[in-house]
């Protein structure tokens, strides 16, 4: 057999097998054989992999678009997320109107464009979202959808949405549950608490990130989580809370999944690496806050124990002068896929908390599974050749301006990480060699999904 590439004398990270020495054939994009090295095989072009690790290609299951500028965001954030080591991403898009003009807006955009392979997720706020839903799924293979339990009243209208209700949850929920495989994202938050917190913080003239922090306290997280988690046990519908945040959150999901088990969790890297306490001033708003030193410690047992399911970025790629403004103005979240893996091997594997096949099933197997991308998530035959090859002993300083976000600053600036992504091939083609872009836009392909 010719293979069109050969990975050489690399580790293979895969959750089912391990790490073993295995060398990879591909042909026309696939993973065609996985071999004991130093077999002699005929391939078109080899890529020498020894000293690397290699995991299947890395899946950022929470990205924002849209918020860039918005043709060119298609090149800039997957530039990114290639460098990062990502060879998939997953963008939430948010609106009123139906989704039709949207869908195929956005999608000739990318097209032409994205470096990594690409799906979307739905934001529902209007009542023709639900009415939708199952053309969302049939015609565009969008399985996932998003709902914010804090847009109540006005807190959604900077956002140009209509307040919504437990009703419309409710009615969302039940829809999907008719549909199959289809997952609601909940941003869970208790804004009726949070708006009396901040009404108090600001009337006391209070202006920090610990101030931001302080009004949306964990409790405010855990008791719409419960909420969640019954609503979804209720209607018999599959549910994936983003961005967990607390340990308080985490207990609750713990138990909960007791009686409930079609619930998942993901977390951020921010919040296994800032506190409400960490000195940046508005680059640190995000909605969830961060916490404290024992959240913190909480998130790491929760990747280690299994209980929370997958890490994604929350990638949001506004200017750093949108956050360089007082703390309630300042803009919320960050840029964020591209030092995901560094983050989970330097504080993760290399401090002993996280194994590495661990690391792969949190940002590569669980995302694949959860959000329905089988022929992603895992180094095996027949699966799309997406891989990401690893340097665990490369130390590098974050500086933005060697990423290719659109945006101009990383939450990580100056921090210095062991183990980062040397590699990113999409399908077979290499895309990212040592942080510089190889392959053309333009190669990335949507990834419509069935329910
Ligand atoms: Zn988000």
């Amino acid at each position: 057999m010719l293979f069109d590439r050969l990975i050489r004398n690399g580790i293979v990270v895969d959750p089912a097998i391990g790490e073993i020495p295995l060398d990879i054939g591909i042909v026309e994009g696939k993973i065609a054989a996985l071999m004991a090295p130093g077999v002699e095989l005929a391939a078109r072009e080899v890529t020498e992999a020894s000293g690397r690790h290699v995991f299947p290609g890395l899946i950022d299951a929470h990205v924002h678009f849209g918020f860039g500028e918005p043709v060119t965001e298609y090149t800039t954030e997957t530039v990114y997320a290639a460098q990062g080591g990502f060879t998939t991403v997953l963008g939430y898009f948010l609106n009123n109107e139906p989704y039709g003009g949207v869908f195929e807006r956005e999608l000739a955009l990318a097209e032409p464009r994205a470096h990594v392979d690409f799906g979307f997720h739905f934001s529902t706020a209007s009542e023709a979202h639900i009415d939708e839903l199952d053309e969302y799924v049939r015609e565009y293979g969008v399985t996932s959808f998003k709902y914010f339990m804090n847009f109540k009243g006005e807190e959604g209208r900077y956002l140009g949405l209509d307040g919504t209700d437990d009703g419309y949850l409710y009615a969302l929920l039940e829809k999907a549950a008719s549909l199959g495989d289809v997952t609601i994202v909940l941003h869970t938050e208790n804004i009726e608490l949070v708006n009396r917190f901040r009404r108090e913080a600001q009337a006391a003239g209070k202006n920090t990130l610990r101030d931001w922090c302080l009004s949306k306290p964990a409790f405010t997280e855990a008791e719409s989580c419960v909420r969640a988690m019954m609503f979804a046990e209720h209607l018999g519908a599959k549910i994936y809370i983003p961005h967990l945040s607390s340990r308080m959150a985490l207990d609750e999901v713990r138990r909960w999944r007791d009686r409930y088990d079609n619930i998942f969790v993901e977390t951020c890297p921010h919040y296994l690496t800032h506190t409400l306490d960490s000195d940046i001033g508005g680059i640190g708003k995000a909605n969830p806050p961060f916490r404290t030193a024992d959240d913190v410690d909480a998130l790491w047992e929760g990747l280690a124990d299994g209980s929370i399911d997958v890490v994604a970025s929350d990638h949001v790629p506004r200017k750093r002068a949108t956050k360089e403004k007082p703390i309630w103005q300042a803009s919320q979240g960050f840029p964020g896929t591209a030092t995901i893996l560094p983050v989970l091997l330097d504080q993760g594997y290399h401090q002993g908390r996280l194994s590495l096949t661990r690391i792969a099933e949190l940002l590569c197997l669980a995302p694949a599974a959860i959000f329905g991308l089988p022929d992603k998530g895992r180094i095996a035959m027949g699966m799309d050749a997406d891989l990401t090859l690893v340097d665990l002993e490369r130390d590098r300083v974050v500086r933005a301006e060697e990423l290719g976000s659109y945006s101009d600053y990383s939450l990580y600036d100056g921090w210095s990480f062991k183990g980062w992504p040397v590699e990113t091939i999409v399908r077979g083609l290499p895309v990212m060699r040592d942080g510089v872009i190889v392959g053309p836009g333009g190669h990335g392909r949507y990834l419509p999904r069935q329910a």
